[in-house]
């Protein structure tokens, strides 16, 4: 019962504070929604303002819904018993062994997938199409559901299968080997994903000839950089989000525009957020956060490997283990289910790491590009993105990946000045 109660507090906690956290900004957003802040308000409009005001506030308010409804998965599954009877029916219909463990993992994604759906289709076909950024047909959606489904099955089934038979047959360190095998595998990823996957999605052509190859290519020269081409990528397909970003590592290192980025910025800012990107590769950012996530799923593997062998922990979340045979499907399914009701506090830490980075990578462009350019692309983008110029502190400080828009842009004024 020790372990029911811990989880129920760690639940209530999270489940409060995303609730909390996002009605804070909601409530911060709308209170800044009549003035454009001063340092903007040569540049964006009052209708702008507003325009990121209300979808900033549509996207929390799917947010808060959406967090009831995994909430209630969440118990539906562990305490209330949703887990045990799927274990049990499919050991009635196909008997003790690796395939039900499968298919228990299946039929959770499967189950989980169907719930998402509604979510996904509301917020690209009412919400992102309200606010103007939906580009893609409906036709286009079941295109890419049903790519992902079939890509899913055929990465993930071997994968898992190479998982679970390593908890049957390798002992008590079988954890170890899982770790190895999924770092390995994501480190493929690195490579198979652009190379494979990518072009399943979008077209990549390369960067016509003309003023901005020339001076991206010379900013490549100045910052030592040597990659496997420049591309455009068809992401106005989907959306008209603009982007850019690279793909690869070591030497099969991509560099992909959006195409609705090179649309809307004229090639000096195109050159300054591509020398941001860049930062992020010369600084290391990108080496230290893979270190880090292999660091954390070591850790993580490790807990796995100790508590699966614990009854309590699956008795105390609704389930009957069966820990002398095939229980790897079992333990795994719940541990994916419950830890990140537990990982979700450590959140702030990698928002902070990563708003660093950001500082970082900006400091990098300004000194090899043009922070009054960096400026001026990052305003044009925080139009065309409708991203909120006046996000809640704490808020920001809990999940922001990128610092708020004032004080980005007042960091690179000093460098600019
Ligand atoms: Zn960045």
């Amino acid at each position: 019962m020790t372990f029911t109660i811990v989880f129920l507090i760690a639940f209530i906690a999270s489940f409060g504070l995303r609730h909390w956290l996002s009605q804070r900004q909601i409530r911060h957003v709308a209170e800044h929604r009549d003035a454009v802040p001063a340092e903007f308000a040569e540049k964006v409009t009052l209708a702008e303002h507003q325009k990121a005001a209300d979808y900033t506030i549509a996207k929390l308010r799917l947010a808060i819904l959406e967090n009831g409804v995994s909430a209630i998965i969440l118990i539906a599954f562990t305490l209330l018993g949703g887990l045990e009877i799927l274990n049990i029916a499919l050991l009635q219909l196909l008997g003790e062994g690796i395939t039900q463990q499968i298919a228990l993992l299946a039929s959770i994604a499967l189950i989980s997938g169907v719930i998402d759906l509604p979510f996904s289709w509301y917020k690209q076909f009412y919400l992102e199409e309200r606010f103007g950024f939906n580009r893609m047909g409906k036709k286009l959606f079941f295109t890419d559901l049903l790519k992902g489904v079939a890509l899913g099955t055929a990465i993930g089934l071997p994968l898992l299968w190479v998982i679970l038979t390593l908890m049957l047959k390798a002992g008590d360190l079988w954890w170890l080997w899982a770790w190895a095998v999924l770092s390995v595998f994501s480190l493929l990823m690195q490579w198979i994903f652009p190379t494979f996957i990518a072009p399943l999605f979008n077209k990549f052509q390369a960067l016509e000839d003309g003023p901005l190859k020339t001076q991206i290519e010379a900013l490549l020269t100045r910052c030592d950089f040597a990659s496997q081409g420049l591309f455009v990528m068809d992401g106005s397909k989907r959306s008209a989000h603009g982007n850019a970003f690279f793909a690869g590592m070591g030497k099969a290192k991509r560099i992909v525009f959006f195409d609705t980025l090179i649309e809307k910025l004229n090639p000096g800012e195109v050159e300054a957020v591509l020398a941001h990107e860049l930062g992020h590769f010369k600084c290391k950012h990108i080496r230290k956060r893979l270190i880090v996530s292999f660091a954390l799923s070591f850790a993580m593997f490790a807990l796995l490997g100790w508590i699966s062998t614990q009854v309590w922990f699956y008795t105390d979340l609704g389930v009957m283990p069966n820990l002398n045979g095939y229980n790897g499907g079992l333990a795994l399914a719940l541990f994916m289910l419950v830890s990140p009701v537990f990982s979700f506090f450590l959140t702030p830490l990698g928002s902070l790491a990563s708003r660093k980075h950001e500082y970082e990578a900006d400091g990098f462009a300004a000194e090899k590009s043009s922070a009054k350019d960096l400026i001026s692309a990052l305003v044009k983008l925080y139009q065309d993105n409708a991203s909120t110029l006046t996000p809640d502190p704490i808020y920001t400080a809990f999940y922001s990946s990128h610092p708020p828009a004032p004080l980005r842009i007042a960091n690179l004024h000093r460098f600019s000045s």
